[in-house]
């Protein structure tokens, strides 16, 4: 297959040397999980359960009869200690269910599909809806809906997201090296639902053990493994669509207008999990790393679980940290406290210094246009900033602000270090409350 790239995106440093070669270890689940109700794109959910009551291991906790909803499970047997509002780190307070591990280890029972070829999409779907399976690539948009996309609708190409574009990040990566059979039994599931022949992972050149754990275990399928030019929004389903298939997809369309659904490769592997094993989605993958942390990792986290605990099994000095991210640098959220916990969208942990965030204050505009080559979405990151500056939000519109996918490119460029990326989500969220 040929590469055809992608317009614009940067090359930031990449940082991942700290963790490519660390093996994922388990952390053990710690004596209490907070479990927000909301961990998908969508509406939040309502508790299943009540204060006082025992629950096992995997067993739903909270679930919603709304169409944008997967429920959510215990990520640990014990006791529901607290229902209530808590620190949640995309972001304000959301409800939360606390849960006193009893260190039991008690499962639901799980019921497993290895001939999963005989069962029918609906109910596929239906299965990996129950397991809470929601895209691990960051968006979290719920896997049930993605897999099911409008009868009129023909899907050609399913592409895999192995990309892990965002500097520091290694937690796709390991999946590919370590759980290679679950990523491509979990693309056949996929394939299987979308009743597509053609599927192809990209991953980036960076991740040379990655390609060919992919290479290895895709033989004698007619999975191809597509190696791609390592830059920064690489992994973007626009930008991967470009890539790979060489298609734009219309401003305000979605993947699926193209004939194309893309979803990420840990995704695959929970899917696999999910099918074949029963497992809902309990536990995440996180790379724990950045100048402040003494033994960065990549460490398979409970959900639930507070950062402070993956943070200091990772030894890191708090006197040397001036931000702490949950993601990677680029499109991650710094987060206020460290009560905060995992939840299914988290892929890193950054303890950052201060020189690795390298913060320098905004100067004028100098109009040197970077901010536009860099946009993967050919926008206009300048206007926006300067439409925002003049509170000027019915505007935004025109210059299809919503087509933006907030990758931090355009700020990361600025040679004048405007604040680019904060102009767009406030002129966004603007755009949203006008809408209402
Ligand atoms: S305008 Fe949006 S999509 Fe374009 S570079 Fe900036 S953040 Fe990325
Ligand atoms: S990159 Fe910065 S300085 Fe250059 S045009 Fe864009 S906003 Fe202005």
């Amino acid at each position: 297959m040929k590469f055809f790239g992608f317009k614009g995106g940067v090359h930031p440093p990449e940082n991942k040397i700290q963790t490519e070669n660390q093996a994922i270890e388990v952390l053990s689940a710690p004596k209490m999980v907070f479990i927000p109700l909301l961990q998908h794109i969508g509406v939040p959910l309502s508790p299943t359960v009540e204060i006082g009551e025992k629950v096992l291991k995997g067993q739903i906790i909270a679930d919603s009869e709304a169409f944008m909803s997967v429920p959510v499970h215990a990520s640990v047997s014990g006791i529901v200690k607290k229902i209530e509002n808590l620190p949640f780190p995309l972001m304000g307070n959301v409800q939360t269910i606390v849960i006193e591990n009893d260190e039991q280890n008690e499962w639901i029972d799980l019921e497993k599909n290895t001939n999963w070829k005989n069962l029918s999409k609906g109910e596929l779907l239906k299965i990996i809806r129950a397991k809470g399976i929601v895209g691990l690539g960051g968006a979290a948009f719920p896997t049930h809906i993605k897999l099911n996309p409008p009868v009129d609708v023909k899907i050609d190409y399913l592409l895999l997201n192995g990309a892990e574009c965002e500097p520091y990040l290694n937690s796709d990566n390991r999946v590919m090296i370590e759980e290679p059979s679950k990523v491509i039994e979990g693309i056949e599931i996929m394939k299987h639902i979308l009743n597509v022949d053609n599927a192809v992972i990209g991953i980036e050149e960076n991740k040379p053990e990655a390609i060919e754990s992919m290479k290895k275990a895709t033989e004698g399928t007619n999975i191809k493994v597509m190696p791609l030019k390592t830059m920064y929004p690489q992994g973007g389903e626009k930008s991967l669509i470009k890539a790979i298939l060489n298609k734009e997809v219309p401003s305000g369309k979605l993947p699926s207008s193209v004939g194309v659904v893309v979803n990420n490769t840990t995704t695959a592997a929970a899917i696999y999990d999910a099918v074949v094993n029963g497992l809902p989605l309990i536990d995440k993958v996180v790379t724990v790393t950045g100048q402040a942390i003494k033994n960065p990792k990549n460490l398979r986290a409970a959900i639930g679980t507070p950062i402070s605990i993956l943070l200091e099994n990772c030894d890191y000095n708090e006197a040397e940290v001036e931000k702490i991210v949950m993601g990677g640098p680029m499109m991650g959220m710094a987060q206020l406290t460290l009560e905060v916990p995992v939840i299914k969208g988290t892929s890193g942990l950054l303890a950052l210094t201060k020189k690795e965030t390298n913060y320098c204050k905004p100067k004028a505009c100098i109009g040197c246009g970077k901010c536009v080559d860099a946009c993967p979405m050919s926008l206009e990151p300048i206007i926006y900033a300067r439409l925002a500056e003049f509170s000027q939000w019915e505007d935004l519109a025109k210059y299809h602000l919503m087509d933006c996918i907030e990758c931090g490119s355009c700020a990361y460029i600025c040679p004048a270090n405007r604040p680019l990326t904060e102009a767009i989500k406030i002129g966004k969220a603007k755009l949203r409350s006008m809408k209402k």
